[in-house]
C-alpha cells in the first residue's frame, strides 16, 4: 500500500528538506522502528527490500549487547512464569491487587503495573523489577526466555541493513530509561554511550534519535540539549500527529503502529486527522452554545 500509493521516503532526506526549507510530496511518509528487534531484520527488512523502501530503526545499544533485557521484557515474563495466582504489591504509595491466573488477568494486571513503574525514579527501577520478580517465586530471566520475535538482532543484522542502503541506524540509548528520570549524568551518559555503540559496530555517526517511551513527559529541555550536544540532528517522539513545516527537529510527532492496513490506510491518507478536526470543531461549537 506504501510503495503503490505514498512516496516514502527516509528520516534524513526529511530533515534535510526541513533545514533548507524545502518542500515535500503530500503524500510523503518516513518509516520507523523502535528498540531493535530481531523482528525488524528477519520480518521487516525483506519487504523493504522488496518494495524498495527506506526506513529508520531507532535501537537500545545495551540490548543489542546482549547487556540487558528491557524491563518491561522481565516484568511480562515474571508474571507469566509467577507461581502464584493473586500478588498484593504496594507501590508509589498504592496497593495493587495483581491477579495472575489466565493470560487476559496478567495482561490487566500489566496495565495497571507498568505506568506505576514507569513513575520511579531510573536508579530504583531495576531493584523494583528483582524484588516484584522474587514476590512472584521466579529467577531473573535470561534472553533465551525472551519469545523469538521479542529478541534483540544482533550488530551484524544491524550492520547488513544499514549497508544495504534500505535502514539507517538511529540511537535509543543505551538501556532504555525514560530520559526525564534519570539524573544529568545518567542521560548524558545514555545518550553519548548509545552514539558510541553505533558508531562502533556500523562505522557510521549516527544523526536521529527516538526518546524512550516517548510522550512529552519522558523527555525534558535538558534531554533535548543533551540530544542535540551528541550530534543528533533530529528525534521522534511518540506524540501523535502529523510532521508541520514549523515542528522542531528534535521533537518529531509519530504514529503508532497500525494493526492492519485499512488502519495503517487511515493514518497515512490523514483520515484520522480529518476526523480529529470535525470532532474539536463539533465540541467548539458545542461550547459555545
Ligand atoms: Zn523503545
Amino acid at each position: 500500500m506504501l510503495a503503490k500509493d505514498y512516496q516514502v521516503i527516509s528520516l534524513s532526506a526529511l530533515v534535510e528538506a526541513r533545514t533548507k526549507g524545502e518542500s515535500l510530496p503530500d503524500n510523503a511518509v518516513v518509516i520507523t522502528f523502535d528498540d531493535g528487534y530481531a523482528s525488524n531484520y528477519e520480518l521487516a527488512f525483506p519487504v523493504l527490500k522488496e518494495f524498495g523502501l527506506h526506513a529508520t530503526i531507532f535501537v537500545t545499544t545495551g540490548f543489542l549487547d546482549r547487556e540487558e533485557m528491557f524491563w518491561f521484557q522481565r516484568i511480562d515474563l515474571a508474571l507469566g512464569r509467577a507461581k502464584k495466582e493473586l500478588l498484593d504489591w504496594k507501590i508509589n504509595g498504592k496497593k495493587l491487587r495483581l491477579y495472575l491466573g489466565t493470560y487476559t488477568l496478567r495482561q490487566q494486571s500489566l496495565t495497571l503495573l507498568l505506568p506505576e513503574l514507569k513513575e520511579l525514579p531510573d536508579a530504583d527501577l531495576l531493584g523494583e523489577v528483582a524484588r516484584l520478580e522474587a514476590a512472584l517465586g521466579v529467577d531473573e530471566p535470561g534472553f533465551d526466555d525472551l519469545p523469538a520475535a521479542m529478541r534483540p538482532m544482533t550488530w551484524e543484522m544491524a550492520c547488513e541493513m544499514s549497508f544495504s542502503g534500505h535502514v539507517d541506524i538511529g540511537g535509543h540509548t543505551h538501556t532504555h530509561p525514560i530520559l526525564s528520570r534519570c539524573d544529568t549524568m545518567a542521560m548524558r551518559a545514555e545518550i553519548a554511550t548509545c552514539r558510541d555503540r553505533i558508531h562502533a559496530e556500523t562505522g557510521e555517526l549516527p544523526t536521529l534519535f527516538a526518546y524512550p517511551n516517548g510522550s512529552s513527559d519522558d523527555f525534558t529541555r535538558e534531554t533535548l540539549m543533551l540530544v542535540r550536544e551528541a550530534g543528533f540532528k533530529a528525534a521522534c517522539t511518540t506524540i501523535t500527529g502529523r510532521v508541520p513545516d514549523n515542528v522542531p527537529m528534535l521533537q518529531l510527532p509519530r504514529y503508532g503502529s497500525p494493526e492492519s492496513v485499512w488502519d495503517a490506510k487511515a493514518t497515512v491518507s490523514g483520515a484520522f486527522e480529518t476526523l480529529k478536526d470535525w470532532r474539536q470543531r463539533y465540541q467548539k461549537a458545542r461550547a459555545m452554545l
